[in-house]
């Protein structure tokens, strides 16, 4: 039997492999574009950011927290969560109850 993962399992572990894949790349780039290093050192810098970005805000809502969306019926993560685990919905591993809700509108009254 499979064990059922929580987006705090999951979410850790599809950006480690964002990681691995991330050092592959440079890996192969420093051997087979030299010279379009620098082009692609912007591009490096950003995924990097974007890496350390997602394991921040993972932190600061795994944990007790204020977050200004509840959690749904299905998923006790909160939607900011939720959200992060949107670009990994192709993985076999990700569960539609993760899926975030509609946006919410403002309310105008
Ligand atoms: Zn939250």
């Amino acid at each position: 039997m499979g064990h059922i993962q929580t987006l705090t399992e999951f979410l850790p572990a599809r950006f480690a492999e964002d990681e691995d894949l991330l050092r592959g790349w440079l890996e192969r780039m420093g051997r087979e574009d030299p010279a379009g290093a620098e082009t692609h050192e912007k591009q490096a810098w950003r995924s990097w950011a974007e890496l350390a970005k997602n394991r921040l805000i993972l932190r600061l809502h795994t944990g007790p927290h204020v977050c200004p969306s509840e959690p749904s019926e299905l998923s006790p993560e909160c939607s900011t969560m939720r959200a992060l685990g949107l670009p990994y919905a192709e993985h076999p591993d990700y569960q539609i109850a993760w899926r975030p809700g509609p946006a919410r509108q403002a309310s105008s009254g």
